[in-house]
């Protein structure tokens, strides 16, 4: 079965990739191998206040262009003294970002640390959310949640990743993301859980 993972994240991509890798009768097509050049309209497609509604707005889009059995994931980090934020805003949280993803993610992450220095530390609490969204037909559409609950640190740590990993202690852990190895991180993630618990559900559909 060949579905397509609506994404231009590549390190979600290297994140799904291996999660399905045990299905050998799964292919995951990225939107680069079905030849689908990036058009300025996708960034209007997250505009919601949710990410249930992004990802299905992402996955309905990419299905409808594409014509394939679609996967879209809308993922973030929301921490609770800043009353969820970044949130549904996660990807362009800093009103400093511009440029290329890693000075994006370098960016994102010192507003991070700018917005909670009014709080004491031990409020920030945090966790990353994963909704995935698996279009299999137009009126077949499954919506599936994963969490993964944390604190925020003030000095990063670790290399792997992306995004706030270096700054997301994994609860219980006492390690950052960055800090883990990709299988680790994908046994303990929002979209580990996510796409561990949809390939339950997709076990049904063969
Ligand atoms: P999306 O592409 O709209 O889903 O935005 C996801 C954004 O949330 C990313 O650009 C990151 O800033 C953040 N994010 C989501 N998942 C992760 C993760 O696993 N690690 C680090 N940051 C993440």
């Amino acid at each position: 079965m060949r579905i397509l993972f609506a994404t231009r994240n590549r390190h979600k991509i290297k994140e799904v990739r291996s999660i399905f890798r045990s299905i050998s009768s799964l292919k995951i097509l990225d939107l680069d191998e079905i030849d689908l050049a990036y058009q300025d309209c996708e960034d209007f497609l997250e505009t919601f206040d949710s990410f249930e509604e992004n990802a299905i707005a992402k996955a309905r889009y990419f299905n409808q262009i594409s014509g394939l059995p679609t996967l879209a994931d809308d993922s973030g980090l929301v921490v609770d003294c800043l009353g969820g934020a970044p949130g549904v805003n996660s990807k362009r949280f800093s009103p400093w970002s511009k440029g290329d993803s890693i000075s994006q993610d370098e960016s994102n992450n010192r507003f991070l640390i700018e917005c909670l220095r009014t709080f004491p530390d031990s409020d920030w609490t945090a966790r990353y959310v994963c909704v995935v969204v698996h279009i299999v037909t137009k009126e077949n559409v499954r919506v599936i949640r994963g969490e993964v609950e944390g604190d925020i640190i003030e000095h990063p740590r670790g290399k792997d990743g992306f995004g706030y990993d270096p700054h997301f202690l994994v609860r219980d852990t006492g390690l950052t993301f960055s800090e883990m190895s990709g299988k680790k991180k994908n046994r303990l993630s929002h979209r580990g859980k996510a796409m561990r618990n949809l390939l339950e559900e997709m076990k049904s559909d063969v």
